[in-house]
């Protein structure tokens, strides 16, 4: 089967710039401990997020992911990303949301019950069995950010046809 991503018009960039890319400890110290580079990294509770600021690729990409069968999580979720994660009393409370500058989201994105079982999966791996989970889709946060999106085409549309 080939590789849809070959047809990506955005540099492939959810591999070359990390904005907050999810790790749980276990996937922190197999992938990422010690070779951050220009990588800053940072942690909350359980939870790592790996932030590039532009300055430098995912340390396991070469043209490609190195790591494919064994990329964390997040990688394996996107274009769905994990957005807030709440955690207290023995309960996680965690959102997604498809909120993504991929091109090709529309094609990508699987079904919202695969994601929220790969999600549930990896917190109950990063919390334990015994913590109840909630995972929730941010519905609003994917609309604000369709409508926006939509606005900035339709603009650029206007401006290219000269009847802004
Ligand atoms: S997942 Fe989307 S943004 Fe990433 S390489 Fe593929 S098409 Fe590009
Ligand atoms: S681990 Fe692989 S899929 Fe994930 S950001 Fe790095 S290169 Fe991309």
């Amino acid at each position: 089967m080939s590789n849809p991503c070959l047809k990506c018009t955005v540099d492939q960039n959810c591999c070359r710039d990390l904005h907050g890319l999810t790790l749980n400890e276990d996937e922190y110290k197999k992938l990422f401990e010690g070779q951050s580079g220009a990588l800053t990294i940072t942690r909350k509770g359980k939870l790592y997020q790996v932030f590039s600021y532009g300055k430098g690729a995912c340390p396991h990409w070469d043209q490609q992911c190195t790591i494919y069968g064994d990329r964390p999580m997040d990688c394996d979720l996107y274009p769905y990303t994990m957005g807030n994660v709440f955690e207290g009393d023995g309960e996680v409370y965690a959102t997604y949301h498809s909120r993504t500058e991929c091109p090709l989201s529309e094609q990508l994105l699987g079904p919202r019950e695969k994601a929220e079982d790969l999600i549930r999966s990896f917190l109950k791996k990063t919390y334990g069995e015994d913590y109840r989970i909630t995972v929730r889709y941010d519905e609003g946060a994917a609309r604000a950010y369709h409508l926006a999106r939509r606005a900035a085409s339709k603009a650029k549309r206007i401006l290219i046809d000269g009847k802004p």
